[in-house]
């Protein structure tokens, strides 16, 4: 095969890598860029599929899906592409199971789940805790909070055991590790889901559906799309499927990279967009530095599967509920897996009013749901459907499930964690270019790192990268801010709700000590 020449190769063809050719076609017209993509489509971790919905064929995402109004790189690039969103349907009454059968209602505008008084004050005095220790930690450089060896030596397990004790409020944080990065609480370092937590903003506008939270809007038409509109935007031609990069090998005056099928690229730069544990897969020719190799050995893929039923009516609407739930069924059947099988589930219409509802099987459930059968897992998700909703959920038109971790060029989601030990020593090696290569992929990212708007930061910031090295006079100023990697926090609603739900919940405390306090004075005053 004869070799092509180029300027810059991307290597993947997901969010954060389409997001780096783009922005360098956009600032270098004369920018000869080829994207090397493993799988025979673009987007990645994202993919969006039609099914059956009650007014005809419809779409909807089987990978990530919200946006949210402080995830600014997305929403630009959104608007340049000509997408739109919708809002995530959330009035009525969400679900809770944790731990037990015991499943309740509760008002999700109240911001206050149904938990039993104790474990509610326990989890609110675990929230502000975390809350005071993630503003120590920058969201661009966890490295330099002063705290970093100390928290960076315990998992969230440990530190949740010691500042907890109500089991409410234990499997209230299990799940919400479970569902955020896809692994068990006991596996991810307590100084990573702190700098997780910052490049977000916080826990709230991690995990909720608020205003000003991650999980706010939704993207008509889904958010494939946005992929496949930046390859029309860079020139199909210059995006290659189905081409599994194998080997890199760095000279003098440039870059060799080879492909599984023995094509063979020459590129002055080279950006690599993929998850670390699949960059680390890349044979390097010379071999990376240490630091970068122990890196992307001790960065472990979540294990997601996500589920997509549509319905001919959105029953649970009819019924008062918005369809979300958090679940923590610990209970065990026959077999001695977990019953589980959910962990969380949203209303997930489409914005063409098609009832849907979308639920996701995280970490250990995935793990142990993943060796069962399709149909056992169908029929587990709709009976679980079914008791949270009623018997409707029985009947759904369509029925789709993802397991991300059979997904070859990821094998798991949503997001690579890092494990105890590795920020305060390895960290510098996350985004550092090593010689002609540069590192994209959300896992990079310093704003919502692991979410799609962290996907399009960290493209955008590698190719300014490669700018900054051959191009320099072509960068603007707001290219330079992306080099500066910690950035401002921005204050949203959802900051807003947490501070007046704190308030909320800071009352009750209030309250309780004082009639608990009244009436021991009484009783003594009646005993005395
Ligand atoms: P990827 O999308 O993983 O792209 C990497 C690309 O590289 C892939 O296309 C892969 O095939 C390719 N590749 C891998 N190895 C090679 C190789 N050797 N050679 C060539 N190509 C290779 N984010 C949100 O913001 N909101 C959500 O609601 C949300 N929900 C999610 C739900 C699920 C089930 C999943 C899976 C993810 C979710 N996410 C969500 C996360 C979001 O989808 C990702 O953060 C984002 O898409 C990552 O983009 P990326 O380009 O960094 O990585």
């Amino acid at each position: 095969d004869s070799t092509e020449c180029v300027d810059v190769v991307v290597v993947g063809g997901g969010l954060s890598g389409l997001s780096s050719a783009y922005h360098l076609s956009k600032r270098d017209s004369s920018c000869r860029i080829l994207v090397l993509e493993a799988k025979g489509r673009v987007g990645g971790r994202t993919e969006t599929v039609p099914l059956q919905g009650a007014g005809g064929q419809d779409v909807w995402d089987l990978g990530g899906m919200w946006v949210g109004r402080t995830q600014l790189h997305i929403l630009q690039l959104l608007q340049e592409l000509g997408l739109q969103t919708y809002p995530q349907y959330t009035s009525g009454h969400a679900v809770m199971q944790l731990g037990s059968a015991r499943v309740a209602k509760y008002r999700s505008d109240s911001g206050i789940p149904n938990l039993p008084l104790h474990s509610l004050i326990d989890l609110q005095l675990f929230i502000w805790k975390v809350e005071r220790m993630r503003k120590l930690v920058p969201p661009g450089d966890p490295g330099r909070c002063l705290h970093a060896r100390e928290w960076d030596s315990m998992t969230v397990e440990t530190f949740k055991q010691k500042n907890l004790w109500t089991q409410a409020a234990k499997d209230s944080v299990d799940v919400a590790c479970s569902i955020v990065y896809g692994v068990d609480a006991s596996r991810i370092s307590l100084l990573y889901y702190l700098y997780y937590t910052s490049c977000a903003g916080g826990l709230f506008p991690l995990i909720e559906t608020t205003k000003g939270a991650g999980q706010e809007l939704k993207i008509k038409g889904g958010a494939q799309q946005v992929c496949e509109l930046i390859v029309k935007k860079v020139g199909r031609q210059n995006v290659w499927l189905n081409q599994p990069v194998t080997h890199i090998t760095q000279r003098a005056d440039g870059v060799t990279v080879t492909t599984a099928g023995g094509r063979t690229v020459q590129a002055q730069r080279v950006i690599c967009s993929i998850p670390p544990h699949l960059a680390g897969r890349i044979a390097y020719s010379p071999p990376l530095p240490m630091e970068r190799d122990h890196l992307t050995q001790n960065m472990p893929v979540g294990h997601t599967i996500k589920y997509v039923v549509t319905y001919r009516r959105a029953f649970w609407r009819e019924k008062d509920f918005n369809g979300a739930v958090v679940a923590y069924d610990r209970t065990s059947d026959k077999d001695g897996c977990d019953t589980g099988p959910i962990q969380i589930a949203y209303d997930n219409t489409s914005s063409n009013g098609n009832p849907a509802l979308v639920a996701f099987m995280c970490a250990n459930y995935a793990k142990q749901w993943a060796s069962r059968s399709a149909d056992q897992r169908k029929a587990a998700v709709l009976r679980k459907f079914a008791e949270y909703f009623g018997e409707e959920a029985k009947d759904p038109l369509d029925f789709a499930e993802k397991d991300w971790g059979m997904e070859p060029y990821n094998g798991g989601c949503p997001v690579n964690i890092m494990v105890p030990g590795l920020i305060s020593s390895f960290i510098p090696a996350l985004r550092r270019p090593c010689g002609r290569i540069h590192w994209a992929g959300t896992e990079t990212a310093s704003l919502w790192c692991g979410f799609m708007n962290g996907a399009v930061q960290s493209g955008i910031r590698a190719a300014v990268e490669v700018l900054s090295a051959t191009s320099p006079q072509l960068l603007t100023e707001d290219d330079r801010q992306e080099l500066v990697a910690v950035p401002q926090e921005v204050e949203t609603p959802a900051k807003e709700a947490h501070r007046k739900k704190s308030k909320k919940v800071a009352s009750v405390l209030v309250g309780a000590g004082l009639v608990v306090g009244t009436s021991l004075a009484v009783y003594y005053y009646i005993k005395a």
